[in-house]
């Protein structure tokens, strides 16, 4: 496992990423240190987008890929 972690601002800062279709998706993040105890840490989990329009879907910003939709295709 190779998971990075957020803090709680990292999270909420990327709570609606652009994803790779040229929508708004939608990604979901798991605490993973134990409540009250020190810097709460978050890690990426679900990635979700509209299902219904064709894919591929993921996050534009965390594509290997050099082609990032720059706008949304009208
Ligand atoms: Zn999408």
């Amino acid at each position: 496992m190779n998971e990075e972690l957020l803090t709680k601002d990292e999270v909420l800062a990327e709570k609606a990423p652009l994803c790779i279709c040229g929508l708004t998706g939608r990604q979901f993040h798991m605490m993973v240190t134990d409540p009250g105890v020190g810097v709460s840490m978050y890690v990426r989990t679900l990635f979700e987008c509209i299902p219904s329009r064709p894919g591929p879907h993921g996050r534009a910003d965390l594509q290997e890929s050099a082609e990032l939709p720059m706008a949304a295709q009208a």
